[in-house]
């Protein structure tokens, strides 16, 4: 029941961005929608588990995710891009990332409001603000 539901959702989401309904779309999206964290794409390859795309498909799917806006790059990590679905985020500003000094687990602080960064630097202009916070998480301190 819980799995048509978010399969239903994945659908709704694609087609109000009018993006073409692949099987390969709905699927990354819906392992974006349930995590509670970003992903890199060889963590979204395992969350997929037995619908085999490969990586290129995989690799091209979340580009064309990320291009209307559905998904985002949330923080690099080990020189790979993590992704997480663009819900918790208005255009200009992502939540908070919270990464633990000392079991290297990373939150999304999605409560957190923090106030748009203001440039005294002439010329330029800040289209997005992304941040990352670092200390101990809640199992840690
Ligand atoms: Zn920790
Ligand atoms: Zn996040």
């Amino acid at each position: 029941m819980k799995k048509h539901n978010s399969d239903s959702n994945a659908r709704k989401i694609l087609k109000t961005a009018k993006l073409y309904r692949t099987e390969c779309r709905i699927a990354i999206l819906k392992v974006l929608l349930k995590s509670n964290k970003p992903l890199n794409q060889e963590q979204i390859a395992q969350h997929l588990g037995k619908k085999h795309f490969d990586k290129v498909t995989i690799y091209r799917t979340l580009e064309s995710l990320c291009e209307v806006g559905l998904v985002h790059k949330a923080f690099i990590q080990k020189r790979a891009w993590h992704f997480e679905s663009a819900q918790d985020c208005t255009e200009n500003q992502c939540h908070p990332h919270f990464t633990c000094t000392s079991c290297g687990s990373t939150h999304c602080l999605t409560e957190m409001k923090l106030p748009m960064a203001k440039s005294p630097h002439k010329g330029f202009i800040i289209r997005r603000q992304q941040i990352r916070l670092e200390g101990l998480c809640p199992a840690c301190a």
